[in-house]
């Protein structure tokens, strides 16, 4: 079924928001297109938007049955999802289970430490401050949250790491990192934006290999199997808990 898609609200650089004909829904449909460094690289790879969006839906849909607000809806097509309209906390709050990435760079770690208990970090997201750092009196004195609505925020981010640190781990993967965004409805702290390969960085257990945005990142090899491999070990793993 193709929905019809009303006025563009927001493009980001992997997804696009559209109106519906309801005020409180929103239309959200993922790109081909992929970016890294703030968008200093960037490409498109057809069919690269339904691979996130198998992802999203589904990980959105397996959150809310085990107790996580999300603003997911319900699918429309193969790269389209209606969500719920939210007023979005302009913060990227990310769970780290190893060690990657940004904070080896920036601290002493060793590449895929175990990180225990995991560890919470929030940047600002500002494309044009470059998404800085923000701890939490910054994020309250900025009225960004609450401090009641801060410490909601990391409960559920840890909900969300264990969840989701276990599902992988059923599937030989090692949740290693992720990127969410919360938004609120109705004054209610609700999961928003996307939980895909773009926005994590998954590996195998025996090999360490990358099964995410840094094979496209870091030219680690072909991307589009990658993410194609998570979406069928995400299938295969439905398939076989079909009631
Ligand atoms: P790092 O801080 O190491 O660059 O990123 C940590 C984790 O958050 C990685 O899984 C990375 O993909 C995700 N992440 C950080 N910033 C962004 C962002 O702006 N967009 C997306 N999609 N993911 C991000």
């Amino acid at each position: 079924m193709k929905m019809q898609t009303g006025e563009l609200l927001y493009k980001g650089k992997a997804k696009s928001i559209y109106r519906t004909e309801k005020d409180d829904e929103l239309l959200a449909v993922f790109r081909d297109d992929i970016t890294a460094f703030n968008g200093e690289k960037k490409d498109e790879f057809a069919g690269k938007g339904e691979y996130n969006f198998a992802a999203s839906a589904f990980f959105f849909d397996f959150l809310e049955k085990n107790g996580v607000k999300t603003h997911y809806l319900r699918a429309v097509d193969e790269r389209s999802m209606v969500v719920s309209k939210l007023d979005m906390i302009p913060l990227e709050v990310i769970a780290r289970n190893r060690a990657a990435g940004s904070i080896v760079k920036k601290f002493p770690f060793k590449e895929g430490q175990i990180l225990n208990p995991p560890v919470i970090s929030t940047d600002y997201k500002d494309d044009e401050r470059g998404d800085p750092p923000i701890n939490d009196d910054l994020v309250v004195a900025l009225c960004l949250l609450t401090p009641d609505e801060l410490m909601n925020v990391r409960e559920t981010t840890l909900k969300i790491n264990r969840i989701l640190s276990d599902f992988f781990e059923e599937l030989g993967l090692i949740l290693v990192d992720f990127k969410i965004e919360f938004g609120r409805k109705d004054g209610i702290i609700v999961l928003g934006d996307e939980i895909s390969m773009d926005s994590m960085r998954l590996w195998d257990r025996e090999t360490m290999e990358s099964f995410d945005k840094d094979v496209y990142r870091y030219d680690k090899g072909d991307f589009m199997s990658a993410y194609a491999r998570v979406v069928e070990k995400i299938n295969q793993w439905k398939d076989s808990h079909m009631e």
